[in-house]
């Protein structure tokens, strides 16, 4: 595995939530706090990276993710391109690493990536000039470490404290790399607590989530949660054979007001969007009182300028 850290110990790079040590994350969670504003408020803007260049280079569909990466770096004014990768030379046989070396003779120096198959952040990042830092934003069903931290701040957010809390990751894990995420950030941050709630044909490999409690209804699995984080059935990572009938779905496994009531009166229910309304989440809960899914698309903007920072205020040469 890449080292994400350099060797005095900043961060350089960041592919993933698990073994980043707890004071990276909690760093992290500060710095962003600090770009959060009110809806309506102007959001922070500065010039703390001008002169540097991001790419975004997306070959799975993303909407929030990639304009809030973009968002995030023009905020803090970088320049900013964007590559639908599928359209470019990768289709044209271009290997994603003659793309990334292209980049980088065009002084890119942050390139986020998203990308279907396992590994190719780290391929990149292992073969990047030492000044550049690669940022996933997800890949495959392993790793989405900004979505992870979103989800933290959020909770946060909104209950103060990760220690004692009760949190419920809920729906298809198997194919959820927001769910491993959201695991390492919550398990790093302290939350004793933490269920994984699916089908048995949705669970992860029993050694994966370790020390989880696992749950195969949400009768169980929901009892006095504070937090309620919901996924979204993955389709495009199941055979056919796999894929639930969506009634029969939503019949047992579907988050509805009367469900969400065997939680406690104050939980927040989480999504990372997109949703399939009416399967994993019905729409009265997805915009209810407990909804706190607006707030983590507005997190993750905060996120992204907070790594960002990070990563780029930490660089010593070439900077
Ligand atoms: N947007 C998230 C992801 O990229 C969640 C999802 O697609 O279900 O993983």
């Amino acid at each position: 595995m890449t080292d994400q850290l350099r060797p005095d110990g900043s961060l350089r790079h960041l592919l993933t939530l698990e073994h980043l040590p707890r004071a990276h994350i909690e760093r992290l969670l500060e710095r962003a706090e600090g770009f959060v504003r009110p809806l309506g408020a102007r959001p922070p803007l500065s010039n703390a990276l001008a002169g540097i260049t991001v790419a975004n280079l997306f070959t799975e569909p993303s909407t929030r993710t990639r304009v809030s990466f973009e968002l995030a770096a023009k905020r803090l004014g970088a320049a900013v391109v964007n590559l639908e990768v599928q359209l470019s030379s990768r289709a044209k046989g271009e290997s994603m690493l003659d793309t990334v070396y292209t980049l980088q003779s065009l002084h890119v120096d942050v390139m986020v990536i998203r990308d279907a198959e396992q590994g190719v952040p780290e391929l990149v990042a292992a073969n990047v000039a030492p000044h550049v830092s690669v940022l996933s934003a997800g890949e495959a069903h392993v790793s989405h470490p900004t979505q992870g931290l979103l989800d933290a701040l959020t909770v946060r957010q909104h209950k103060g404290r990760f220690a004692g809390l009760a949190v419920a990751i809920v729906g298809d894990i198997r194919h959820s790399r927001v769910a491993r995420s959201a695991y390492h950030a919550f398990r790093v941050l302290g939350v004793a607590d933490l269920r994984i709630v699916a089908p048995p044909a949705l669970m992860p490999e029993p050694a994966e989530f370790a020390g989880c409690a696992r749950h195969t209804t949400l009768k169980s699995g929901l009892k006095d949660a504070d937090v309620v984080m919901m996924l979204r059935i993955q389709r495009e990572r199941m055979g056919q054979a796999d894929l639930p009938d969506a009634d029969r779905y939503f019949a047992k496994y579907g988050l509805t007001p009367e469900r969400l009531a065997l939680a406690r009166p104050d939980a927040i229910v989480m999504h990372p969007q997109p949703m399939n309304r009416g399967i994993e989440i019905a729409s009265d809960v997805a915009d209810g009182p407990q909804s706190v899914i607006r707030d983590q698309v507005r997190n993750g903007v905060a996120v992204r300028m907070a790594v960002l920072a990070e990563v780029i205020g930490s660089r010593t040469g070439g900077a």
